[in-house]
C-alpha cells in the first residue's frame, strides 16, 4: 500500500460542531440545489483509511478469493452482516440479511473432452493451452459434429438495420464470431446490448445455430490469452432456475485465441491478419463458411449450490418518498483460488471488487455515526455470482426483496481503481437517464471531470450488475475512478489490467491511492443522498435506447 497519498482532507467523523460548521459553510456557498441537497443530508466524508480498513478484511487470504459458493465467501458476508447488525441496518433479505440464489456449477473434465478441427478427411486436435477451450460458462453438449460459419461480429442489430447473420446459413451449425466490439457505425449503448450473450444466443439460436466459437478481439481483450487459459479451469455458474439462464440449448461454446485463429481460416481465401486489420479500424468484416467443421468432445462435472447476496435497507424519512427504493450495489464475489501465479494461488480481489463492497459497508458505518435523512429508502447490496455471468443480479432484479415497482435507480461500483490521483470520473451511462446527468454534475461540485466511458469497445455498461437493472427498465450508472485516453494515468490503469486484473496480485500488497478513495466514497454518496432526496425520481432520457426496457 502506498501511504504517500493519504493525507487527510477532513476527519471522517466530524464532532457536531464541525459539522455544523460544514453544513454553515455549504450553505453558505453552495448556490445550487445540489450543494443544498449535499448538506441537508449531512454526507460525511472519508480519508480512505476507514475504506482500506475494509479492503484488507474482504481480501484477506482467509477468504480465500470470495469465490461464489465457497466457503470463504460465506466468511466475508458473515463478516458484513455482522456490521451491519451493528450498524443498526434493517435486514431487508429473504432469510434475514441474506438473499439465497441456487445455482449450478459447471466444469469441462478437460482429460476425458476434446475439441478438433476437420478438413479433407483429416482431424487436427487443437489444444486447450493454445489454441482453443471450452467456456465453462456454457453447457456443453456431449458430443457436436458441426461445420463452422465465420459471422464477422455476429450482431444483429434492428435499431441500425445491421445485421451479420444476414443470408448465412447457419442451420445446424456453428457460428465463428470475432468477440468483444462492434463496427463505429453503431453507437456504443447499442453495441454494448447487443455484445451481451443473451441478445448475441438469442439471434443465433433464431437463425439456426447450435453453438459459438467466439475468437476474441485482439483489440479489446483486459486478460491477454496466457492469463485466461490458466482462467479457464475456473468452474463456470449458471443459475438453477432455467428460465433465467440467457444461453439455455446451446450445444457448443468455445472460446478461440486470436494468435491460433489462422487454424479456423485456412483455405477460407481469408486471414485473421485481414480480419483484425478491418477489427482494429472497426470496420464491417466480412462473412464467409469457413473449409473446416468442427469435433468437440465434451464431459462436463455439474454441481448443484446455493450462495447468497445481503440486502440491507435504511428507511426514507418522507412518508410518501420511503417507498421508493434506491439501490448502492457491489458485488462481494471473487474468482477464488486458482492457477498459481508467481507462487500465489489466492485470487484475493481486492480491487475487484473487495473495493466497491468496502465502500458500502463505509457508507453502513457513516449511516449510524452520522445518520443520514434521506428521502427516499436505500438498498444497501452485496451481490454474488457477477464474475460467473452477472448470476446474482440476474436473481434480484427478477425477485426482488422489495417491490420491483419501487426500485427507482441503481448505482453500482465494480473495481473502482483508486490507483490514481481522482480528477477524472468515468460514469457508464452518463448520458442515458437523469442520474448520468446528475452524477456529472455532482463531480463538477467536486472539482472533479465527469466523463463516459472512453472505451465503449469494452462494453463496461454490460459487464456489471447495474445492467440486470437496465434491463428491468431501472435507471442506473456505474462509476469509477478514471483517465482521459493517452495520458500518463491511462498507462497506470492500462498496466493494472495487463498484470493484476483477474490475477492473484489483486490483492492488498498492491499501491493504492487513499486520498483518491476517500473523495470518491464522498462523490458516490453525494449521488446517492441527491437521488434519495430528488422531488423527482431518475428517468432515462427520452431518447436513450434503454428507454426501452421500462417496465408499465
Ligand atoms: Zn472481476
Amino acid at each position: 500500500m502506498n501511504d504517500s497519498f493519504s493525507r487527510r482532507a477532513l476527519p471522517p467523523i466530524l464532532p457536531t460542531s464541525m459539522r455544523f460548521l460544514c453544513l454553515l459553510f455549504s450553505l453558505l456557498i453552495g448556490s445550487s440545489a445540489f450543494a443544498q441537497s449535499n448538506s441537508q443530508s449531512g454526507t460525511p466524508r472519508f480519508d480512505g483509511h476507514s475504506w482500506w480498513n475494509y479492503v484488507e478484511i474482504l481480501a484477506d487470504d482467509n477468504m480465500e478469493g470470495r469465490n461464489t459458493g465457497s466457503e470463504g465467501l460465506k466468511r466475508a458476508e458473515a463478516y458484513i452482516v455482522e456490521q451491519l447488525q451493528a450498524d443498526r441496518l434493517q435486514p431487508a433479505g429473504t432469510d434475514g440479511y441474506y438473499q439465497p440464489v441456487k445455482l449450478i456449477s459447471r466444469r469441462t473434465l478437460e482429460a476425458d473432452s476434446s475439441l478438433a478441427l476437420f478438413r479433407d478427411g483429416k482431424s487436427e486436435l487443437l489444444s486447450f493451452e493454445k489454441d482453443a477451450y471450452f467456456s465453462n460458462r456454457f453447457s456443453q453438449a456431449p458430443k457436436v459434429d458441426a461445420p463452422l460459419v465465420f459471422v464477422g461480429w455476429g450482431l444483429d442489430i434492428p435499431e441500425k438495420g445491421y445485421n451479420d447473420l444476414q443470408g448465412l446459413d447457419l442451420k445446424g451449425k456453428v457460428a465463428v464470431v470475432l468477440y468483444g466490439g462492434s463496427p463505429s457505425e453503431i453507437p456504443g449503448p447499442l453495441s454494448a446490448h447487443y455484445n451481451d450473450i443473451k441478445q448475441r444466443w438469442a439471434a443465433l439460436k433464431k437463425a439456426g445455430a447450435i453453438g459459438i466459437i467466439a475468437i476474441l478481439n485482439p483489440h479489446s481483450m483486459d486478460i491477454p490469452w496466457d492469463r485466461l487459459k490458466m482462467l479457464r479451469t475456473q468452474v463456470g455458474m449458471a443459475p438453477a432456475d432455467e428460465t433465467l439462464d440467457d444461453t439455455a440449448g446451446i450445444e457448443l461454446g468455445v472460446a478461440f485465441n486470436p494468435a491460433s485463429a489462422d487454424k479456423l481460416f485456412a483455405g477460407s481465401g481469408h486471414t485473421f491478419q485481414e480480419i483484425s486489420d478491418l477489427a482494429k479500424a472497426r470496420k464491417p468484416l466480412p462473412r464467409f463458411p469457413l473449409k473446416v467443421e468442427i469435433r468437440a468432445r465434451a464431459k462436463v462435472d455439474v454441481q448443484h449450490l446455493e450462495s447468497s447476496n445481503v440486502v440491507a435497507k435504511l428507511e426514507g424519512s418522507d412518508p410518501e418518498l420511503k417507498k421508493d427504493c434506491v439501490v448502492m450495489s457491489a458485488h462481494i464475489d471473487h474468482l477464488g483460488i486458482g492457477e498459481p501465479i508467481n507462487g500465489d494461488k489466492i485470487y484475493n480481489g481486492a480491487m475487484d471488487n473487495g473495493s466497491g463492497s468496502a465502500m458500502l459497508l463505509d457508507f453502513a458505518r457513516s449511516f449510524k455515526e452520522n445518520l443520514p435523512t434521506f428521502k427516499r429508502s436505500v438498498i444497501l447490496l452485496w451481490i454474488t455470482g457477477e464474475e460467473k455471468g452477472l448470476l446474482g443480479s440476474r436473481y434480484f432484479a427478477e425477485y426482488p426483496t422489495v417491490p420491483a415497482s419501487s426500485i427507482v435507480a441503481n448505482i453500482n461500483t465494480d473495481m473502482f481503481l483508486p490507483i490514481i490521483p481522482l480528477q477524472v470520473v468515468t460514469v457508464y451511462g452518463i448520458s442515458e437517464s437523469d442520474l448520468g446527468e446528475w452524477a456529472a454534475k455532482m463531480a463538477k461540485q467536486h472539482g472533479i471531470e465527469a466523463q463516459g466511458d472512453p472505451k465503449p469497445q469494452r462494453n463496461s455498461f454490460i459487464r456489471s450488475d447495474q445492467y440486470n437493472f437496465i434491463r428491468k427498465g431501472v435507471p442506473a450508472v456505474a462509476m469509477a475512478v478514471g483517465c482521459k485516453l493517452d495520458t500518463p494515468q491511462q498507462k497506470v490503469i492500462d498496466e493494472w489490467l495487463q498484470n493484476h486484473y483477474h490475477a492473484p496480485s489483486d490483492d492488498t500488497h498492491q499501491p493504492v491511492n487513499l486520498e483518491t478513495a476517500g473523495k470518491f466514497e464522498g462523490l458516490v454518496l453525494d449521488l446517492l443522498a441527491f437521488t434519495a432526496n430528488s422531488e423527482k425520481a431518475p428517468d432515462w432520457k427520452p431518447d436513450s435506447f434503454f428507454k426501452r426496457f421500462v417496465q408499465h
